[in-house]
């Protein structure tokens, strides 16, 4: 994350992508300013500098223009005299609505009442339901706080890491925010465990030394082939981020076991150079065959889009490479918001509609909250069946469905559909017969075996499943 964001870097930013917004943008800054005049953070430094801060996350992202005033506008509602109407007179409706849905989930932490955290977290999580655009300024309110947490008491520290954790890092992998994601995993993890934090940061830095040459050597040899090919190309180097390190050692893997430490993100103008390029690689360097997939033509469940291929560079270093092209590397690093930038004017209507028909987890989402009337078994549904450990295995035609850990066959069938989980007797997983309440495992290919003549979902199947919608559905067939 940038420093010291002024107003100057803010308004470069939104004319590099939206030249017609930025007079408005201006407007919301002065307002802002005016508004939280006398204000300081904690750091010392002046409110405004926060609000600045968020505004540019956002605008790094191409949101428009109602966004980044909105983010501008994030904290006036709460700490200052200006009301909703006052904005909406200001701005417009859209500004105005996008600040009161960011206010009303802001006021939340450990200290206060139990019940009032839980509906507050709530609020959080189902407002992507309305708007995402108020979970993105959220997330960008949040990375902020998060990377100005030193002038706060090591608890608040704590506490503010531990709900970004349980939280947000949760909801940005679900809209596909990467980039936000790993930041503030490597920012939670830095205040919960310092000291993992502080020797994983050392080892990464040495290997990143190690292994200079090995990743520039691939480089140029790739990028000197597509350029000879007249292949338009960007490729660049990653790490991956302590976080994802520091969890692949507490799952046993030494650090030469991580197949993707390293990466080479390799950026090509359309999907048939993609596959050229794979090409080009496997011809130059040996692959690891199971390392191979192609998300291309199989879009991870937050509609993540690459190929991706592990070989053996230069003094048998493991280099994963990431081939994709530039609209797709747009998805992988912002995810949804990437629409901001592919759709332009009706960006919003097309990411809620998006949402609600491609991303799995909203509908099972919007399900939750229509069956828990109260607010912490609400919660504790959604940390267990969306926020944990998940699976994915595919149906028959290839496609990826994602399942709450210790899923069964039956949340796989009322998943797919509700027609197919009453009608289904047995299924074969991996071409072998099994019974409905088998434990799916990742990669499983399932297919339900339905007979119209089946005596619908046995009463006993409820306790044999993990999703909310399953158990409705058995539940109301039952009631019958
Ligand atoms: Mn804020």
């Amino acid at each position: 994350m940038k420093n010291n964001i002024t107003i100057n870097d803010l308004l470069e930013i939104v004319k590099s992508y939206n030249p017609e917004e930025v007079e408005k943008v201006k407007k919301a800054y002065d307002y802002a300013n005016y508004l939280h005049r006398g204000q300081m953070r904690q750091s010392g430094e002046p409110y405004i500098t926060h609000p600045l801060a968020v505004a540019y996350t956002v605008a790094e992202m191409h949101a428009d223009g109602d966004t980044v005033c909105a983010a501008l506008l994030h904290d006036t509602l709460e700490d200052t005299n200006t009301t909703k109407e006052g904005i909406a007179d200001q701005f417009n409706k859209d500004v105005a609505n996008l600040v009161d849905g960011v206010t009303k989930i802001s006021k939340m932490n450990f200290s206060s009442k139990q019940s009032q955290n839980m509906a507050n977290t709530r609020k959080i999580i189902t407002s992507l339901t309305n708007d995402v655009r108020i979970i993105i300024i959220k997330l960008a309110d949040r990375l902020h706080n998060m990377n100005t947490l030193e002038f706060k008491s090591e608890f608040k520290q704590k506490e503010n890491s531990m709900e970004t954790m349980d939280i947000f890092v949760p909801l940005a992998y679900y809209i596909g925010a990467y980039r936000i994601k790993s930041e503030l995993e490597d920012l939670s993890l830095r205040y919960l465990y310092p000291d993992k934090y502080k020797s994983i940061e050392e080892i990464k830095l040495k290997i990143e030394e190690d292994s200079k040459h090995c990743l520039q050597e691939m480089l140029q040899t790739i990028q000197g082939i597509l350029n000879d090919k007249n292949i338009p190309n960007e490729i660049k180097v990653r790490t991956k981020n302590i976080y994802g390190i520091y969890k692949k050692l507490q799952e046993g893997n030494k650090i030469s076991d991580i197949h993707d430490l390293l990466s080479l993100k390799i950026m090509v103008d359309d999907i048939a150079n993609c596959y050229q390029t794979l090409g080009i690689i496997h011809s130059k360097y040996n692959p690891i065959n199971e390392k191979f997939k192609d998300y291309i033509c199989n879009p991870k469940t937050n509609m993540y889009r690459s190929l991706h291929t592990t070989v053996f560079g230069e003094d048998e270093r493991l280099v994963q490479t990431q081939i994709r092209t530039f609209d797709m590397d747009k998805v992988a690093s912002f995810g949804l918001t990437a629409y901001w930038d592919i759709e332009k004017g009706n960006a919003r209507d097309v990411m809620q509609r998006d949402l609600k028909n491609k991303y799995q987890f909203f509908k099972s989402l919007v399900e939750i909250n229509r069956m828990f009337v109260d607010n912490q078994e609400f919660v504790s549904q959604v940390k267990q069946e969306l926020f944990s450990d998940k699976i994915y295995v595919y149906t028959t035609t290839g496609k990826i469905i994602e399942l709450p850990k210790d899923s069964t066959i039956i949340d796989f069938a009322y998943r797919i559909s509700s027609e197919l989980g009453n009608t289904m007797v047995s299924a074969t997983v991996n071409d072998k017969v099994v019974e409905p309440d088998y434990i799916l495992h990742n990669k499983d290919r399932v297919r339900v075996i339905t007979d119209i003549m089946s005596y619908g979902p046995r009463e006993d199947w409820i306790d044999k499943v993990q999703t909310t919608k399953a158990k409705r559905k058995i539940k109301e067939f039952n009631d019958k």
